[in-house]
């Protein structure tokens, strides 16, 4: 193969194009199936085990090419690349498979979190590991006191020498029972005000102490999982950040969570697509003329919303993502994106089901596509939630891009332990 074209400090973009179209068509196997390569990360999808073996065999095969981590620093194995060369390659990979199941949150959330927070030891051993295939990261956030209220977190962790001992739990963890390595936010101090007393720890998956469960959904899908912690020990060197300090973290992860649900993240390898966010108006043309319903009126205007809504919603990614680069917008810019992808997803959810009629909720032998649509309906809500709720990405788009009034919080600089909690 030949050797990289350097202009300046960067491979030129398209000498990389070509040099990865070559690598990608001589070492990647074509894509299996839309649901597991090319349409969907994990929300609203049924991966089973051996997806995630397979992402993981898929990620060294990159990273032994030397295409994987592109944007990541190389001193952590990746390749110190733009967005631009990104770009370039999730164009090159379309249509081959690609370990699409550790974008989120492995590298979209978690590993720019490490990168930004962690300190040299944590991205030298998590982030390195990651980008070489070896670990996958999980985000324990949520807690089934609420989710919104992140940093009203109540799980508990307590110092004993050199570890920290947890104890509480937590839920909707996408894909835990897979991941290696979680970024973990505890209560640390109960006299401080919530936000000032919480820590952000690099929490072993697998270890005693930890019970994880598999939740099922009406979809069928099973990733979600919920933990429950009973005296898990932490070392202290697994802390990321500042004890105490764990706010700035989550404040950092909220902020790739909100770019990457939004579609707005450099690090996202491949093309996610399909029915979340992608090109839908490609597969509803073929399913118009599958159900022979091409020729609807109806029918076509559905086709051509969805292909509008997808035209505005790339605009709008790049133009919100340019803002933030160029500090014409705020950060707090990513929850605009991050609206537009949850209201987007719902209503092309309703769409596609539109569009398969019968077919999506009873579908003929050999074509599984059409129920996708169905199941893509039932779990249209999802896109509301993860990520932070569109609710929630409102309050901030109007507090801290648009400048008005903040909500009242009866809780602001209040000892966490004087905090009227539940009743
Ligand atoms: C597909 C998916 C993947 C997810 N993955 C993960 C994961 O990997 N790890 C993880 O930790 N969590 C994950 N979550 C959980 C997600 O972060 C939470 O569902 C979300 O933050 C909302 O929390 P909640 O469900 O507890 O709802 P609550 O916080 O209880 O909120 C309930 C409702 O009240 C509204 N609300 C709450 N407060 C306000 C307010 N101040 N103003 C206006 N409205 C308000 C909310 O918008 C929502 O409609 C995932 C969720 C989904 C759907």
């Amino acid at each position: 193969m030949a050797a990289p074209t350097m202009a300046g400090e960067f491979e030129d973009v398209e000498s990389f194009r070509l040099r990865a179209r070559e690598w990608i068509a001589a070492n990647l196997p074509p894509a299996r199936s839309s649901s597991t390569d090319e349409g969907e990360d994990m929300m609203g999808s049924d991966f089973d085990d051996e997806a995630w073996i397979r992402a993981r065999e898929l990620q060294k095969l990159l990273y032994s090419g030397g295409f994987a981590g592109l944007c990541y620093p190389k001193q952590y194995g990746g390749q110190g690349l733009t967005p631009a060369h990104q770009k370039a390659f999730n164009d090159e990979v379309a249509g081959y498979e690609m370990p699409l199941l550790l974008n989120t949150p492995t590298f979209t959330i978690c590993g720019p979190t490490i990168l930004e927070m962690a300190n040299e030891n944590q991205k030298q051993e998590h982030l390195a590991a990651a980008i070489r295939g070896e670990e996958v990261f999980v985000q324990f956030l949520s807690e089934p006191s609420g989710g919104s209220d992140l940093a009203g977190a109540i799980t508990r962790a307590t110092r004993d020498g050199d570890v920290f001992v947890l104890n509480g739990s937590k839920i909707w963890s996408s894909g835990a029972y897979a991941a290696d390595y979680a970024l973990c936010l505890a209560r640390t101090d109960w006299d401080a005000p919530k936000h000032r007393g919480l820590t952000m720890f690099l929490l072993k998956v697998h270890q005693p102490g930890v019970e994880i469960r598999r939740i099922k959904q009406v979809n069928g899908n099973n990733e979600f999982c919920e933990e429950f912690f009973d005296d898990v020990e932490v070392p202290v060197e697994n802390v990321v950040g500042e004890i105490n300090g764990g706010w700035a973290v989550a404040s950092r992860q909220l902020f790739h969570e909100r770019n990457a649900v939004g579609g707005g993240s450099p690090y996202e390898s491949g093309n996610r697509g399909g029915l979340r966010r992608g090109a839908p108006a490609a597969t509803l043309i073929d399913l118009a003329r599958r159900t022979g319903r091409d020729r609807d009126r109806h029918v076509r205007e559905l086709i051509a919303e969805a292909h509008a809504i997808t035209k505005v919603q790339q605009h709008l990614i790049d133009r919100v993502v340019t803002g933030m680069r160029t500090e014409n917008l705020p950060p707090t810019s990513g929850s605009i994106i991050r609206l537009f992808s949850g209201e987007s997803a719902s209503r092309r959810a309703e769409i596609g089901l539109d569009v398969a009629g019968l077919q999506g909720v009873f579908s003929a032998p050999g074509h599984t596509g059409d129920r996708e649509n169905g199941e893509a309906f039932i779990f249209r809500q999802a896109g509301s939630l993860g990520g932070g709720s569109t609710e929630m990405a409102r309050n901030i788009i109007s507090e801290r891009v648009l400048g008005m009034p903040r909500e009242v919080a009866a809780d602001r600089d209040v000892a966490f332990n004087q905090v009227r909690r539940g009743r």
